[in-house]
């Protein structure tokens, strides 16, 4: 293997990293997708100096989609979330520490406090540290039996809470109607448990879809027999006279029965460690195109970050996409390369049997039009402004939903005559 330097952007051209020469190389903050991801792409280029992935988790790098979906049903082992054999880590000499939380960040210093004390010093520094679950500052959001989903822990809790409900015949109650509480409600539905989604905007996934698409997500979860409250607020999480859950009061007054409510009210990035090292942050740690923070040794990636778009405007993605493509560009910028985010943003969602593939941010769209019978189960929706393709959804259409990502990563599609 020949050695790749690492050699930042700003530093003086005289003064490049050797890192084999040095036994200071890339410490990596989080193990999940984009920490990983960020390792593994600094070895396929062939750098070869010393690697640290720190994890606060107990296990290594897994994947989180599952966790909405088939996991829920018992159906898969814990082992088949794991996004990685420790042996392949081992292999490429990726020093991964789980169970370890990073404290603080000394720019000047350029290392990292561990929370034991320990101190790591970094040449270059990946930030990857995620988001977490938002939260209701409402009374009784804490009470037992009101749960939020993020990790395989989370997942195993609701995982029997809902095997209780339906026991019990006793209704889910979701605040959130977003891709984690519509998935969970597809699952919910399908384990027979009677369920409520509470979304505080006027129609679901209103940041991801556009209304056509949200009206063809309403139907379908009516179609099977969710409950849908649209433009209802949570008051107040009531509890029963064990402490346990027992509904959910509305604004209106009105109090929802639960054995059971699941908050899916979107994340939180995790960017306290960057705010305390002085890097600039605006709910997220602010990176380029190409992941670079402002400080020029250190890069982040993942649901951590916002992006800086060529008009100024900040864009949040958060999806195993974004994770990836930022990663790789986080390992690329350390080694002095470019390697912008050049792709169209693509995400997924699987709801009762239904996949639903996006390319594309359909927000701002004047026009959508539907290509096949959106009545039917497979059919797509092109969505346009001022004429010019923002986006594609695909129903149960994957041979169409890739032709759409070809087609969308070339600019000025317009649309056709007389649609
Ligand atoms: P994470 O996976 O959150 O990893 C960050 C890690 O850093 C965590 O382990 C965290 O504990 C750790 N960490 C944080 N702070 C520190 C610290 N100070 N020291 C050490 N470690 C730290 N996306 C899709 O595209 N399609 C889907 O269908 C989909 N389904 C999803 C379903 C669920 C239930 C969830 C929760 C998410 C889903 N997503 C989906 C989103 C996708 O999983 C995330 O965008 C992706 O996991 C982000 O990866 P990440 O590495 O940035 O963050
Ligand atoms: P989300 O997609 O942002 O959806 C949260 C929804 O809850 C939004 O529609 C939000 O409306 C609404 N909401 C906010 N506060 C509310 C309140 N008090 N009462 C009722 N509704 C409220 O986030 P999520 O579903 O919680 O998912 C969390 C993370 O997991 C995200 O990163 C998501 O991308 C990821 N995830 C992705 C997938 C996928 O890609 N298939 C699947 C599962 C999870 P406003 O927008 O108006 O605030």
């Amino acid at each position: 293997m020949s050695t790749t330097s690492l050699r930042y952007p700003a530093h003086p051209p005289s003064t490049p990293l050797k890192a084999v020469a040095a036994p200071v190389g890339v410490v990596i903050v989080g193990a999940g997708l984009a920490g990983l991801t960020a390792a593994e792409a600094l070895r396929a280029a062939q750098f070869n100096g010393p690697i640290t992935l720190l994890g606060d988790e107990a296990c290594g790098p897994y994947q989180r989609p599952p966790l909405s979906k088939d996991w829920l049903l018992g159906d898969l082992a814990a082992s088949s979330l794991a996004l990685r054999d420790p042996e392949k880590l081992l292999r490429l000499q990726i020093d991964m520490r789980t169970g370890v939380a990073v404290a603080s960040i000394d720019r000047q210093a350029c290392h990292v406090v561990l929370g034991s004390g320990e101190v790591l010093p970094y040449a270059g520094l990946v930030l990857a540290t995620g988001s977490r679950p938002r939260t209701l500052a409402l009374p009784g959001a804490n009470a037992p039996g009101v749960l939020t989903l993020r990790s395989p822990a989370d997942a195993t809790l609701l995982s029997k809470g809902l095997a209780r409900c339906a026991a019990q015949m006793q209704p889910l109650v979701v605040i959130g109607g977003g891709f984690i509480g519509l998935e969970v409600a597809a699952t919910a539905r399908s384990m027979g448990v009677a369920v409520t989604v509470l979304e505080a905007a006027p129609r679901l996934l209103s940041r991801a879809l556009a209304p056509v698409m949200s009206d063809w997500f309403a139907h379908l979860h009516r179609s099977h027999g969710v409950q849908l409250l649209l433009g209802a607020a949570a008051e107040q999480l009531e509890t029963g006279p064990d402490g346990w859950v027992r509904g959910v009061r509305l604004a209106s007054g009105q109090l929802l029965p639960a054995g059971l409510v699941l908050v899916g009210v979107g994340t939180v990035p995790n960017d306290a460690l960057a705010q305390a090292a002085g890097l600039p942050c605006d709910r997220g740690i602010v990176v380029d195109a190409c992941s670079r923070t402002a400080d020029p040794l250190i890069v982040a990636a993942g649901d951590c970050t916002v992006r800086r778009q060529p008009d100024g405007s900040l864009l949040r993605l958060e999806s195993v996409q974004n994770a990836t493509e930022q990663a790789k560009g986080a390992a690329a910028a350390l080694l002095g390369q470019r390697r912008p985010f050049g792709t169209t943003p693509w995400f997924w969602s699987d709801q009762y049997g239904h996949k639903l593939q996006m390319v594309g941010l359909s927000a701002g769209a004047d026009q959508s039009v539907p290509i096949g019978d959106m009545s039917g189960s497979r059919f797509c929706v092109e969505h346009y402004r001022q004429n010019q393709l923002l986006a594609v959804d695909c129903v149960n259409s994957p041979r169409d939903f890739l032709a759409a990502r070809k087609r969308m990563d070339q600019p000025n599609d317009v649309l056709p005559v007389g649609s």
